[in-house]
């Protein structure tokens, strides 16, 4: 079981813009048109069609997650969802980061998505700290793959090789 498990898990440094899986996921802000880090090269790729739709979608609570085309994307869908800002730790930064890991793979799930590829959410601009961020991401990634079969491919796309190593060291705790 968790052999299986893990191997429904991929950790490759890169651009999640490039991605060939059904779904890429954006950290994106609560406005949904738009900003810098992972956001701006989503809409950069995908094109303005992309922001169309955002702007009419209307925005995005934190820890929730609303779901476009992909446009010029390889990717066919982009789950759009909002990490906390980090401010110390004391407003509900972890579980609102575990959220939208949550209804990240709802979301997936309800589009029929199989393959699907995350950014680290909240860890750029949002400044959550790296390992304990890592740590939510495969903690609640372990729990909706042995909650549902559907999804057979979650990648992590790490931007930059200390993300990357990161990832690697917190696998390995998580998944063994
Ligand atoms: P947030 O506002 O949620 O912190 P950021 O985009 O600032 O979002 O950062 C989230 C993570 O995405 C960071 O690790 C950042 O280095 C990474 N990132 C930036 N551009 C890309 C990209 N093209 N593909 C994958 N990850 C990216």
């Amino acid at each position: 079981m968790e052999k299986e498990l893990r191997d429904r898990i991929e950790i490759v440094e890169g651009d999640i813009t490039k991605m060939e899986v059904d779904a890429i996921v954006n950290a994106a802000n609560t406005s949904l048109l738009g900003g810098g880090g992972v956001d701006g090269a989503i809409h950069r790729t995908a094109g303005p069609e992309l922001l169309a739709e955002t702007r009419k979608i209307g925005g995005c609570p934190t820890g929730e997650a609303r779901v476009t085309k992909g446009y010029r994307l390889p990717a066919k869908w982009v789950i759009h969802t909002v990490g906390p800002i980090w401010s110390g730790g004391n407003r509900d930064e972890d579980e609102l980061l575990a959220s939208c890991y949550r209804n990240s793979f709802k979301a997936a799930i309800e589009i029929g998505a199989v393959t699907i590829a995350f950014p680290s959410i909240s860890t750029g601009a949002y400044r959550f700290p790296m390992e304990k961020a890592t740590n939510i991401a495969l903690s609640e990634t372990k729990s909706s793959l042995l909650a549902n079969q559907s999804i057979k491919k979650v990648v992590f796309v790490c931007f930059g090789s200390e993300v990357y190593k990161k990832y690697q060291e917190v696998f390995r705790e998580v998944f063994t």
